[in-house]
Parts: structure tokens; sequence; C-alpha cells
């Protein structure tokens, strides 16, 4: 069965991983891959992934991706005030460090701090980090981030852009992680511009791209 894209409703075509028997949805206009929600896992097989993953400050590496965005990405924007950490994990890693750097933080995950204080503020800026492709349906997310930004306020997505062909695509370690499930390009997050009256100030197509809302 055809599906629409989940981002823009464009017409999708299938690409089928013949390995792992997974049916992704691949968007014709706006380049968002999507697998196919069969083949989901569940939210408890999902919390239990999560807790694999060493996303702590005990983990160097995880502490220096951070302290990497906060000096390349968030700092020369010169944004000051109130900013959330939305999806944070158990660390929370960026919110911490972000607090060091004399922000006020608020922090919301929906496995490890299910509090919903974060819904009663709006935001200088919020940060979100290899959490887009966990979205089942990202374009109600980000609308709802969005909708918490303050005009002029700016939303810094890190995920793995899916820069690649389709054959690529299948070969990608990102997409084995089994809860990543949804894939963007450039070209996804420019369409996401156009939905939400964002503009892209600043990417290095790879993994970051920091959004104005206008
Ligand atoms: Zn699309």
């Amino acid at each position: 069965m055809k599906h629409l894209c989940k981002i823009c409703s464009g017409s999708t075509h299938q690409l089928v991983d013949p390995l792992l028997k997974v049916v992704y949805d691949v968007c014709d206009t706006c380049d968002f891959i999507y697998k196919q929600a069969a083949y989901h896992v569940s939210k408890e097989r999902e919390h239990h992934e999560y807790n694999q993953h060493n996303n702590t400050f005990e983990s160097t590496g995880y502490v220096n991706i951070f302290k990497h965005l906060i000096n390349d990405f968030i700092l020369p924007l010169k944004i000051t005030g109130k900013g959330l950490d939305y999806g944070s994990g158990p660390g929370p890693v960026l919110k911490t460090l972000l607090m060091r750097e004399g922000y006020e933080m608020f922090d919301y995950d929906p496995f490890y701090n299910d509090n919903v204080d974060y819904l009663n503020h709006t935001y200088d800026f919020i940060t979100s980090t290899e959490v887009i492709e966990h979205f089942s349906d990202p374009l109600k997310e980000v609308k709802h981030l969005v909708s918490l930004l303050k005009k002029g306020g700016r939303l810094i997505l890190m995920t793995q852009f899916r820069s690649m062909d389709e054959h690529a695509f299948l070969n990608w370690y990102y997409r084995r992680d089994v809860t990543h499930i949804s894939f963007y390009r450039l070209k996804t997050f420019q369409y996401l511009e156009t939905v939400f009256d964002l503009e892209i100030v600043k990417t290095n197509y790879k993994n970051i791209i920091v959004y104005k809302a206008n």
C-alpha cells in the first residue's frame, strides 16, 4: 500500500530492505524517509533500547558532542534567555552544560522526565538532539516545538542527515538502530521552513540544523 509523506503529504515510493525485511516510504518531494508503522517497535522495546545507551556524563564522547554543539552552534548565535532541551535523555547532559553557560534551562523527556511543566513557558531556544529520528509523527512534533518558541527564537536540531542515495541508505549504520524511524534530508528541513515560517540560519549539512522562528 502506498502512503503519503508524513511531512509534506507528497507521494512516496517504497524502499525494501531485503535483509531485515523492513519497508520504508521515500518521499518523492521532500526526500523524507519513514519506516512504515508496521515495523516500529513497542514503547517498552524503545525504552529498553534507550537504557542500553551510555548517554551520561561518564561518556566522554557523548559529552564532547554537546560541547561542540554549544561552542560552534549555540554560543555564536548570542542567544540569551530561557531554553528547553526536548528529549533530554537520562542525563540530562546538554541541559546541565547549558546551565553552566548561564542559561535558564528546562527539559522534557517522555521516558526519563515526563514532567509537563515545560508547557507553561515559551523559550528563546529549544534543543532537540538525536530525538527527531524517533518521531512517529514528525510534523506534529515539530509543530509542537515551534509553538513553544518565542518570536525570533531558535530551534536547534541534531540528527544524522540522509545525505546519500537510496542504495547507500540501506547500508547506513544509522538506520540499524531499531528505534530510528524518521530520516531527513536538507530538502526536508527546507520544506519545514515554509510550513512553520522558520528560517535556516545555520547548518553543517551533516547532522545539525538551526532554525529561527519568524
Ligand atoms: Zn515529503
